[in-house]
């Protein structure tokens, strides 16, 4: 069967694809497992030499890529450019690392103990469509850095740019098998690859929902897992803060992307003395929002992704209180308006994921009120805090249940530095050194050496 590949802002399509079944996944599962064996015996400087390789080919071919991810998701052009941008980063990142992720030798009685990073085998990396090249890179980079052979599934709205990555991925010399990509349908090749006995380990990035299908269908082969799920996360104004500058900063923390960031500070919380003040110098910051043609090198929102998501993200505007709505292209493409509502946080645009342009803007009283609001949320990815009172602000961030923050600065992901959740935003860390730690196992040996 075939399915199209939509362009979201014309939904024209853009290329056609054959679905793989659960036949196609099993053979892309016995190609990674043939591989795998060669590729952990390959010396560590050439695997590093190997993933050099494929940045300076994602640099070498970024243009293409930048294209074909804003036609593929609706991405504004400049951001799809520094997405490429950053995903050669992560690949020269992680050929760096290789000959530096190191095992220990430890004290014992009797003889030498030493540990060893192992591979895990065949390492199943299972990507969402908000972010699919950049996604894809973080999982891809670490685990072929620690010597695993890998089945790529794509989400099966956004293949394309998975697609090249694959070619790239043989042109800069990686041996047959290493790296496979199949494209299907979730519940199709996602689930099976989840339960495939062969797979010893899944790299999720999606929602909270599809996670626990994951940790569920694991169970079966005491699989590892790695879950960067939804999110829900809170941007929280002091009234001591630099309210130009975070009024400023506040839109592109929830409309990059057009929302559909799990990382999106969707709950603005702002200290009540300071709202109405807040909530004009925002209005006019999320007006001037340039919301368009992708193509434009001055767009910075595209649409959504698909007309039933558009209609799960309005359906959060029922019975909501409206302080400001933007414009948006009346169609074709699935375009949405920036959105600032006014929430309690029990409503429940301040409680599910909305993933779209609509952020919830949530007095708090104090500084204990707005870390208790903050933190009330089954989420824990993301999230920013403004002040200029610097103890405050690392008071606040150590009491903050969440795995990235940011003090004056919308800043979540940088590809030297640890990326994921806590609570129900997953497990597991991404990006960094800690990123290799979820693609290896520690062995112990113990060498005996007297008697
Ligand atoms: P989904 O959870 O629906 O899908 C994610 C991936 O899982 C897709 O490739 C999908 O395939 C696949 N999938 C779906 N069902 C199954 C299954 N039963 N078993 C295995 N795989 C399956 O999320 P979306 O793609 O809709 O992405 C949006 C969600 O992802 C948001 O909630 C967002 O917060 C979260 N997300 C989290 C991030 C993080 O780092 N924490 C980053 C980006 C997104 P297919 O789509 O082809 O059916």
């Amino acid at each position: 069967m075939t399915v199209a590949v939509v362009n979201p802002a014309t939904e024209e399509p853009i290329a056609e694809l054959e679905q793989a079944g659960v036949e196609e996944t099993d053979a892309a599962v016995a190609r990674a497992s043939r591989a795998f064996p060669a590729w952990r015996g390959v010396a560590p400087l050439d695997r590093a030499r190997l993933l050099r390789r494929l940045a300076s080919l994602v640099e070498d071919n970024s243009e293409e890529l930048a294209q074909i991810e804003s036609r593929n998701v609706g991405k504004p052009i400049a951001g799809a450019r520094g997405e490429v941008g950053m995903v050669a980063e992560v690949f020269h990142f992680y050929a760096g690392a290789v000959d530096k992720h190191h095992g220990q030798t430890i004290p014992v009685a009797g003889g030498v103990d030493m540990t060893f990073r192992e591979p895990l085998g065949v390492v199943g990396l299972i990507v969402p469509w908000n972010f699919p090249l950049n996604i894809a890179s973080w999982k891809l980079g670490p685990a072929l850095a620690c010597g695993n052979t890998v089945v790529l599934k794509p989400a099966e709205l956004t293949p394309l740019s998975a697609l090249r990555l694959a070619e790239l991925c043989l042109e800069a010399g990686f041996p047959e098998g290493v790296v496979n990509v199949v494209v299907g349908k979730g519940t199709v090749v996602g689930q099976r690859l989840v339960e495939h006995p062969d797979v010893a380990k899944i790299g999720f990035t999606g929602s909270t929902e599809v996670g626990r299908e994951v940790m569920r269908g694991a169970a079966g082969t005491i699989k590892r897992v790695t879950l960067e799920l939804g999110g829900k996360s809170a941007n929280v104004v002091f009234a001591d803060a630099d309210l130009e500058r975070a009024a400023a900063a506040a839109p592109y923390a929830v409309f990059d992307n057009a929302g559909q960031d799990c990382c999106a500070r969707s709950r603005i919380l702002v200290e009540a003395s300071v709202l109405d003040d807040f909530a004009d110098l925002l209005v006019k910051a999320t007006a001037a929002v340039k919301v368009g043609d992708p193509e434009s090198e001055a767009t910075e929102m595209g649409p959504l992704i698909s007309a039933s998501h558009r209609e799960s993200v309005g359906s959060f505007l029922d019975g909501a209180e409206v302080l400001f709505r933007g414009d948006a292209p009346d169609g074709p493409g699935y375009w949405f308006p920036c959105t600032l509502v006014h929430a309690s946080n029990d409503d429940r645009v301040a409680r599910e994921e909305v993933f779209g342009p609509v952020a919830a803007l949530i007095p708090f009283a104090d500084e204990a009120d707005a870390i208790r609001i903050a933190n009330d949320t089954p989420y824990g990815l993301s999230g920013s805090i403004w002040t200029r009172d610097g103890a405050r602000a690392l008071r606040v961030a150590r009491a903050l249940e969440t795995g990235v923050l940011a003090i004056n600065s919308n800043s979540s992901v940088r590809v030297s530095t640890p990326f994921g959740g806590m609570k129900q935003s997953g497990f597991g860390r991404e990006l960094g050194l800690h990123g290799l730690d979820g693609y290896s196992e520690v062995k112990n040996v113990y060498y005996a050496t007297e008697g």
